[in-house]
């Protein structure tokens, strides 16, 4: 079903559109940027059809953070490579990704999680490769992860002591600077602490992991483009000798997808200067509960509404929680009435489809393309 026909049919309150060309553009934009080999971060977003299409734009593999994201990734496109990146993982899941799905990639940044690795994987398959993950000192991320994960750099060393004392695996390193990072700074300074562990350590790591974080356009931030950012640490990169042998990674996840959906939810209620819309935090609009000011813009009639008058609005979503408010005030056309709909865009990246309340969206419609058409498909 067209857009235009989904904004004029009463069916649903709420309903995402998905740019299939635009995710695709900018996926190949940022692969041919980056001089190594692109992961995508699936849980940024795992709807399958996101997964084949970063795959058929270049993506060399996914990152993948729990057992049930390597299978959603083994059974969505057969033979795709999956690096497990999260630093904490069940013995099960280690195993399982190891033996089933064909892993060979898992990270850890303490001596109980190596302990858990050298207990389930073969000893002595070179091909398994280890990646020690450390603590970026400088980060200027909205969302820092630093106070969960990573080893001291001199931590780190130590660490790939003991993987290279205690098998034949090939080593890596990686860290992640924090999701929506919005300079390069923090990627600089992480890989420049990476090159003084790779100096150190005998045999070196073969492998750079330079993360995810990369990011997305939100009204509330300035912030670098991330193709800019690509040629700034391709150019350390280069003028870099120790990094001559070594494979570079990242893992984006927001910055390829977050721009390519948008959630149209229809105005239910009109209160004064409040809202209430098919959809809020709890279905769909989650970004929007604190961190992100999202672009925004009003249709009626199966077209965006022009207007030179505007007013801020608080906006509700439909459930009967009173947490249900997005985090800022949205200026949108004053005449805004019931049945008018509102496009908040830039939800593809950690948009959360909990059911709450019995309220949810879970239809998709594909735009951008030649034809329009209504996909019946749920985020999972
Ligand atoms: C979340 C995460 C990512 C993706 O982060 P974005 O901010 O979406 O780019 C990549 N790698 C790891 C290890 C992560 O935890």
């Amino acid at each position: 079903m067209s857009l235009v026909r989904s904004l004029e049919r009463a069916e649903v309150d709420a309903f995402y559109t998905l740019n299939e060309g635009r995710l695709a553009s900018v996926t190949r934009e940022f692969t041919e940027h980056f001089s190594g080999r692109v992961l995508y971060a699936v849980k940024a977003n795992p709807l399958p059809k996101i997964l084949h299409t970063v795959s058929r734009a270049g993506v060399a593999g996914f990152d993948v953070a729990s057992l049930a994201e390597a299978h959603l990734v083994h059974s969505t496109i057969p033979g795709a490579r999956s690096w497990f990146m999260n630093p904490v993982k069940s013995r099960r899941d280690i195993e399982r990704t190891f033996r089933d799905l064909g892993v060979r990639d898992y990270v850890f940044d303490c001596e109980a999680e190596l302990r858990k690795l050298l207990e389930v994987l073969p000893l002595h398959d070179p091909e398994i490769r280890i990646y020690v993950r450390f603590k970026c000192s400088a980060t200027c991320a909205i969302i820092d992860l630093n106070g969960k994960f990573g080893a001291s750099p001199a931590e780190a060393s130590r660490l790939l002591d003991l993987v290279n004392a205690q098998s034949r695996w090939t080593t890596g390193l990686s860290f992640h600077p924090g999701s929506q990072t919005i300079v390069v700074d923090p990627y600089l300074h992480g890989i420049r602490a990476a090159v003084d562990i790779i100096e150190a350590a005998s045999p070196a790591p073969t492998a750079l992991d330079i993360g995810g974080g990369f990011p997305g356009h939100y009204l509330n931030f300035p912030y670098h483009s991330p193709l800019r950012m690509l040629s700034e640490i391709t150019k350390l990169v280069r003028r870099t000798d120790a990094l001559k042998r070594v494979e570079l990674l990242c893992e984006p996840g927001r910055a390829l997808v977050h721009d390519s959906i948008s959630l149209f939810c229809r105005v239910i209620l009109r209160k004064g200067e409040a809202l209430y819309c098919g959809a809020g935090i709890y279905s769909g609009l989650s970004p929007a509960r604190q961190c992100f000011l999202l672009p925004a813009r009003a249709w009626r009639g199966g077209q965006p509404i022009q207007t030179e008058e505007w007013q801020d609005f608080i906006i509700f979503g439909p459930t009967c929680d009173s947490m249900d408010r997005l985090g800022f005030s949205y200026s949108l056309p004053r005449d805004l009435s019931e049945g008018d709909w509102i496009e908040f865009q830039n939800v593809g990246a950690y948009t959360d489809m909990a059911r709450f309340n019995g309220f949810s969206v879970d239809k998709i419609v594909a735009i951008g393309q030649d034809e329009l058409t209504m996909l019946p498909a749920a985020i999972q």
